[in-house]
């Protein structure tokens, strides 16, 4: 279960909306929190915006991180005892759900998440983690803390 405060939710929104019509992306950072039940709470403390690395005339329905802003990001997350628990980025008038694109591109245990920008507003936000045996993503449900 991804835990998102509702700032953080809205920001990954506003980032959506203000990358439209264009796609935006960032990484997640914060703890991942075992529960008693065996069950564990991705409970994200902060949002890193990066940068689409693609040209922006390709940036439509796909994103890539850029290799370098990845490490960095990676090791501030470190430095501060906290980990990268996974990237969002925005479908602009798409649906809140991953692309072909996004599924090949996708590595296990991050938390991927992906909010729908329809004209210009923001829509769906959803979750989804790719099963390392079968390569295809499940749906994991994200908690909006108020
Ligand atoms: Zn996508």
């Amino acid at each position: 279960m991804l835990i998102l405060s509702s700032p953080l939710y809205g920001q990954i929104e506003q980032e959506g909306v203000r990358a439209y019509p264009g796609e935006c992306c960032g990484a997640m950072i914060g703890l991942d929190v075992p529960q008693a039940d065996g069950s564990v709470r991705r409970v994200v403390e902060r949002l890193k915006p990066l940068t689409n690395s693609f040209e922006k005339e390709e940036q439509y329905h796909r994103f890539r991180l850029d290799p370098l802003e990845y490490i960095q990001v990676e090791k501030e997350a470190g430095a501060a005892g906290k980990l990268v628990l996974g990237f969002y980025h925005s479908h602009p008038d798409c649906p809140a759900k991953p692309s072909e694109y996004d599924r090949h591109h996708a590595w296990p245990y991050y938390s991927y998440a992906i909010v729908s920008i329809l004209k210009g507003e923001p829509a769906d936000m959803t979750s989804w983690l790719l099963n390392e045996t079968t390569e295809q993503f499940s749906q994991e449900e994200i908690t909006r803390q108020t």
